[in-house]
């Protein structure tokens, strides 16, 4: 009740949320005070009030993945992860605004409108996931779920001065997450510290044979990590710090948290040293390709027969224009580029050229990582090169809204687990600034001793 009370008073200036389900979360509640009074609470997490991305199906709820076109859909099924999250007893506040189909950095790209950063409200929460980080930095939720796909955990979690976790793709099932780019796709924890994170992690984590690239491995033990992290010493850790991330376009202020940050773990005891990653340079123009590639194929579904929305159905016209005149009008300005762009890469005569290129880039940087991971435990960078920017800053600058991912998309294409941790206020403008621990596919749980041990 202290949660939706929260809700009531500041979300019509954060707007974090899409749907409060009230009625949902207080019958939620009512089920865990029974369990805790006949001594049997379903998980240490059981009663935390929590908030979800719309991209994530909820039985009954709406679910809009901040789309016109799936405006009024009721999924006929919970996700994996809603599903877990609700045998673990934790009580889900609603649905989170994210920009439309998860494309995006700043959650502008919604059809329901922007979600502000609560520590200045004139400035974006980052995105896709802003309105998940936002409701936990603005005390609306305890906890919250994102999902990355090249960042929109990471970027929102730095710039709202919250944990913000992509655990090794494979590692959390994708079923009923709603497709933007399947190989790269990955829910995780939104939380305040990194403990919060990783016993959310652990609730939300583990093999599911609803979904086909799901890992059947052990969840790492990053509750155990956290833990031995909080102990504060790093004697024995050894981190790199990558070479090709700084300078030009990185604010002087983010740069100089990062120089302190690298301080901090070598006072803690890690073993600090440089590392060179040559083709992560080349990961956001991979990304750029891959990612609208794999959109343009999910995103066909939306054909105005199946889902939510359909318009000039009038009994004159065929369904292709139908389909047609229901695309137009349901789906945003970025998504339609996106869809274009991969549409083209994807083309015959264009392939090799475009996508399978982007593959083979994919490949190179997987190896970067590998070798980095040979000499090192994690590897470090800012998790963004600046804190939060003004709303409206860079919509009409589709290449600086990309620029927001530089330092987060290589563990995408990798597969990695990366966390962003954070690494207090930037002293040019006093606003929230992330450190990125980046540590190889189901060593998850490096990352937690990292970061518990950092914050
Ligand atoms: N900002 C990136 C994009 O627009 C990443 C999005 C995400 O991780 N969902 O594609």
């Amino acid at each position: 009740r202290a949660h939706l009370d929260r809700i009531a008073e500041v979300d019509e200036h954060v707007h974090a949320f899409l749907h409060v389900d009230t009625e949902g979360a207080l019958a939620a509640a009512d089920r865990v005070d029974e369990d805790i009074a006949k001594g049997t609470p379903a998980s240490p997490l059981a009663g935390v009030p929590l908030a979800l991305k719309d991209v994530l199906t909820t039985k009954g709820i709406p679910t809009t993945c901040g789309s016109r076109t799936l405006e009024g859909w009721l999924p006929p099924y919970d996700a994996t992860v809603t599903r877990k999250l609700r045998e673990a007893g934790l009580v889900v506040l609603g649905k989170t605004n994210m920009d439309e189909f998860a494309m995006g950095s700043s959650t502008e790209n919604s059809a329901f409108g922007v979600t502000h950063n609560p520590w200045d409200h004139a400035r974006i929460p980052g995105g896709s996931g802003g309105g998940s980080s936002a409701s936990i930095a603005a005390f609306e939720a305890a906890l919250a779920i994102g999902t990355d796909t090249g960042g929109s955990i990471r970027q929102p979690g730095a710039v709202t001065g919250t944990v913000g976790v992509k655990p090794t793709y494979g590692g959390v099932s994708r079923y009923g997450l709603v497709a933007f780019s399947s190989s790269l796709d990955q829910a995780g924890p939104c939380a305040r510290t990194v403990l919060d994170a990783a016993l959310l992690h652990e609730v939300i984590a583990g093999h599911d044979p609803l979904d086909s690239t799901s890992i059947d491995a052990p969840v790492p033990p990053v509750v155990a990590a956290a833990r031995q992290g909080l102990n504060g010493d790093l004697k024995g850790v050894r981190v790199g710090v990558v070479k090709e991330f700084g300078g030009d376009g990185y604010q002087p202020g983010v740069l100089r948290s990062f120089e302190a940050a690298v301080e901090q773990l070598r006072a803690l005891g890690a073993e600090v040293v440089e590392v060179s990653c040559p083709h992560f340079t080349y990961a956001l123009p991979a990304y750029y390709l891959i990612a609208p590639s794999e959109c343009s194929s999910n995103l066909a579904r939306f054909d105005a027969m199946r889902y939510g929305l359909r318009v000039a159905d009038d009994g004159t016209r065929s369904a292709e224009e139908v389909m047609a005149l229901t695309r137009e009008k349901g789906f945003g300005a970025e998504v339609k580029r996106r869809v274009i762009l991969g549409t083209y890469a994807l083309s015959s005569g264009y392939y090799d050229a475009y996508y399978g290129s982007a593959q083979k880039v994919r490949t190179l940087i997987t190896r970067d990582f590998d070798n980095a991971f040979e000499k090192v435990d994690v590897l470090v960078s800012p998790t963004t090169p600046t804190t939060a920017f003004k709303i409206g800053e860079r919509v009409d600058d589709p290449m600086a809204m990309y620029l927001s991912d530089i330092c987060s998309i290589p563990s995408n294409l990798a597969g990695n687990a990366a966390m962003s941790v954070p690494s207090g206020l930037s002293d040019e403008d006093g606003l929230p600034v992330g450190l990125q621990i980046m540590a190889p596919a189901l060593a998850d749980d490096r990352l937690y001793r990292v970061g518990a041990a950092y914050e």
